[in-house]
């Protein structure tokens, strides 16, 4: 049988098998044989060793398409970045941090600006507007309001989708409205899964409609840019990219140099002064931490 690994607790690994629900297994034979660590988001292929409390034991882990450090999860398609637009206020230096790792990771940013029904349509416009050219699909939300709920469906049915962002935007109440009972389908689940619910929160894949998932987190909300090389802090900026061959350097760092381009966009407003200064603070912290 092949399932997804949605959790993994205390040697335990929970796998959802379409069709048949969660099977609690253990992972003995693929420590013997590929001395792997199973992760949250882990195809496997798995033999069910007792029906009748749906428990088993994990066989082999299909290929990875990627493993994302922290959290440890392997095959995210898309990640979900959520800010509020108000209460809390988007705090755009940690949004650009998140941008920026992602790039690094090579995985898809959907970007949402949450709690539109607190603000008017023009700072709504005017938080999207900050992204509009840096290659990323933008959503509003309104959980409460359930507003741009199903368009948000759209984007992530049939992916694995990992929501990330600083906390009170509206995370758990988003996968709450998508998964009223995730995962909870099948008889003796909810008594196994909730064995950890009570004491901390875990690394979790949820369920919301067939091979689709969000990813709940809570090592996701603050990053450090270690170790990230000047050159590709730069190239993680995808708006300079229209105007970086009209600097007078071909290795041109967009910072004090003379006859930048990227500079003189942002002068005429054409790249987000926003984006820009959070990309010189970025350099800076870059080369703090080179000095120790
Ligand atoms: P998390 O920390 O990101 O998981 O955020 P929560 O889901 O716990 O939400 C934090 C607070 O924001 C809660 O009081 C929610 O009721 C509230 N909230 C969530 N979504 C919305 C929304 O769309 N509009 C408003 N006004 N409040 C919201
Ligand atoms: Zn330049």
């Amino acid at each position: 049988m092949q399932g997804k690994i949605i959790r993994g607790v205390g040697g335990f690994y929970y796998v959802y098998v379409e069709g048949s629900g969660i099977y609690e297994c253990r992972a003995r034979g693929i420590f013997r044989k590929e001395k792997t660590k199973p992760l949250v988001g882990d195809v496997v292929t798995m033999h069910v060793t007792d029906p009748t409390d749906m428990e088993g034991s994990l066989d082999t882990i299909l290929p990875r398409r990627n493993t994302l450090l922290r959290p440890a999860v392997a095959n995210i398609d898309q990640v979900l970045l959520m800010f509020a637009a108000a209460s809390p206020d988007p705090n755009f230096n940690l949004l650009d941090r998140f941008l920026v790792y992602m790039a690094r990771q090579q995985v898809p940013v959907i970007l949402c600006f949450n709690k539109t029904d607190l603000v008017s349509s023009r700072v709504v416009e005017e938080y999207t507007g900050i992204y509009r050219d840096c290659d990323l699909t933008i959503m509003t939300l309104s959980v409460q309001e359930e507003k741009g709920i199903n368009e948000l469906r759209q984007i992530l049915l049939g992916k694995t989708t990992a929501a990330a962002g600083p906390s009170g935007v509206g995370k758990s109440s988003l996968t709450n409205l998508l998964c009223p009972d995730a995962g909870m389908e099948v008889g003796g689940l909810s008594r196994k899964i909730s064995r950890g619910k009570q004491t901390t929160r875990h690394t979790q894949l949820n369920r919301i409609a067939p091979e689709t998932y969000l990813l709940d987190t809570p090592g996701f909300s603050s990053l450090w840019l270690i170790d990230m090389d000047e050159r590709t802090l730069r190239d993680s900026y995808p708006e300079f990219a229209a105007y970086k061959d009209r600097c007078r350097f071909t290795q041109c760092m967009h910072l004090s140099e003379p006859d930048c381009a990227v500079k003189e966009a942002v002068s005429e407003g054409k790249i987000s002064k926003i984006r820009y200064d959070n990309y010189l603070l970025l350099q800076e912290e870059l080369k703090e931490q080179k000095k120790y």
